[in-house]
């Protein structure tokens, strides 16, 4: 093979290591060129165009990191394949060479023999690097000590600023856990950076096929179906078995100091990302704004090394809230299950002690439920008990109260601020309802009653939350005494 079309630079500052690594390429034929320091090592490369560049760490005028750090953040030079040299081996240098965009490691002290072992390594995945080069002529210039210094400062003033970004994100991160409210600061911190005046998050919530948008700001509802039919065209691009059309999907718009004229601005300029996790599209991030120079090149590409971390952050905070819902969930019903119900009870009790509010629990059973299994079938049993769980949700006031699933056929209601006498209205409603509606059967559409037990805080006989309970399932149980179908309520001794 011939090498000798092949020019690789050497820049090291000893004349020995230069004589030494020369010796070793010519002798495989290569063409070498050599720089001394760090400046004139960035001159060679704009002059001779090299191969391969052979770059020390410690060199004068500018070590090896920023030379690479420079000739890797510039289009033009970025695809020339670097290899840096180490005095010795130092496994925070290697990161931190690698770290600057270095394609390989070489440390000095090894066997220097192997060196045009890893050069020829190297030179083999060089044909996929050029590809990367802009197609346009590489010019040879001369460039000032100045410039290039001038150069590396806004090269590390922007890796700064990126990295104070992706600090930003991570902050969310690891302070929030809620989804809404991470979308949220998402939206401020960005705000913070790019103007916008509709900032829209758009994500399929983990194990549903629904859609749901968190919007800044009230838009028009064509912009709300712009950037939904955006997420939906990628979606179909990744998964085109799935032909996913645009259905409903819930909007939230979070921005409670809103300003109507913002609304009614004509927006100009439009940027959307796909947020990626889990090995597909999680989401779309768009932005909307009137000013048409807001996403300029240099916004763009701050946008665009963001979304990654946001996909991040999105992810994992949508699992945690996944995991969290699953732990707390009865798979059948979709209530909260009986640890849910624990933590709350506890939880309320001590707010309605301390602040002397009223507290009621609603213990729930279904009447003569072994029948139905045994007649119908278990299936038509779970039909039965998820369909309740349907109802309930509906009974209640939505995001105060709080329906379980306590187990089996057995259910309650927390209710918070809420009195004996109220606690009894709600119940008897809920019995009233349920012995009224028609549950889905297979032949004919079935009924079935209520046994329920009302227990209220204050009351004598009730000092901790264990108590409610106790004295709730006692009203239950006199209810199924009774006749089922029927309420009762905890009365105080006098
Ligand atoms: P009572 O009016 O006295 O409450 O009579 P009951 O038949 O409802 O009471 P019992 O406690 O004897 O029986 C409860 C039945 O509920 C027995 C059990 O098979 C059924 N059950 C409990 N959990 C489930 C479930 O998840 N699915 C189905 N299909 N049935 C369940
Ligand atoms: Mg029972
Ligand atoms: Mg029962």
């Amino acid at each position: 093979m011939d090498n000798s079309k092949i020019k690789i630079l050497i820049a090291d500052d000893s004349p020995t290591v230069v004589e030494m690594i020369r010796f070793i390429l010519e002798e495989k034929g290569y063409t070498t060129v050599v720089a001394a320091d760090g400046v004139e090592a960035i001159n060679r490369v704009y002059q001779e165009k090299p191969d391969l560049i052979l770059l020390d760490i410690l060199m004068p005028k500018m070590n090896g990191y920023q030379v690479c750090r420079l000739l890797k953040g510039n289009k033009d030079t970025a695809f020339i394949p670097v290899i840096m040299l180490a005095a010795s081996e130092q496994k925070s240098d290697e990161f931190w060479g690698i770290a600057t965009g270095a394609d390989e490691f070489f440390t000095k002290d090894l066997a220097m023999t192997q060196l045009a072992g890893t050069i020829e390594k190297i030179l083999k995945i060089k044909p996929y690097l050029d590809r990367q080069a802009p197609s346009r002529p590489f010019k040879k210039k001369e460039i000032s000590s100045e410039e290039i210094l001038s150069r590396v400062n806004n090269l590390l003033d922007k890796k700064l600023f990126e990295s104070t970004v992706i600090n930003e994100i991570s902050k969310i991160a690891s302070s929030i856990y809620d989804y809404e409210e991470t979308a949220k600061s998402i939206l401020i911190l960005l705000s913070r950076i790019v103007y916008y005046e509709v900032g829209a998050l758009l994500i399929e919530e983990v194990g549903e096929k629904k859609l749901s948008m968190l919007l800044n700001a009230e838009v028009n509802a064509d912009v709300v179906k712009k950037i939904s039919k955006k997420m939906i065209d990628e979606i179909n691009k990744e998964k085109p078995q799935e032909k996913r059309k645009l259905g409903s999907f819930k909007t939230k718009i979070f921005n409670e100091e809103y300003q109507k004229e913002s609304a009614t601005k004509k927006l100009k300029a439009f940027f959307s990302v796909t947020l990626k996790a889990r090995g597909g599209i999680i989401g779309i991030l768009a932005l909307a704004s009137s000013k048409e120079s807001s996403f300029s090149k240099e916004n763009l590409d701050t946008l665009t090394l963001m979304a990654d971390q946001i996909s991040m952050v999105i992810n994992n905070v949508c699992l945690y809230q996944k995991i969290n819902y699953l732990s707390i969930t009865d798979g059948l019903t979709e209530l909260y299950n009986y640890r849910y119900f624990q933590d709350m009870l506890k939880r309320e009790f001590e707010r309605a002690r301390r602040y002397e509010f009223y507290l009621s629990l609603i213990m729930i059973d279904i009447d003569h439920f072994k029948k139905v299994n045994d007649s119908y079938g278990h299936q038509q049993g779970d039909i039965i008990l998820r369909e309740l769980g349907i109802r309930f949700k509906k009974e209640v006031r939505e995001r105060l109260d709080t329906p379980v699933r306590y187990g089996g056929e057995e259910f309650a209601f927390i209710l918070p601020n809420t009195g004996k006498k109220g606690a009894f209205v709600v119940a008897d409603r809920i019995r009233e309802r349920i012995a009224e509606y028609k549950f889905p059967g297979r032949d004919k559409p079935l009924r079935i009653t209520l046994s329920l037990g009302v227990a209220s805080y204050p009351a004598k006989g009730i000092e901790k939350f264990a108590d409610l309970v106790k004295k709730a399932d006692e009203a239950l149980y006199r209810s199924k005494q009774e006749g089922r179908n029927k309420v009762s309520v905890y009365e105080e001794k006098k």
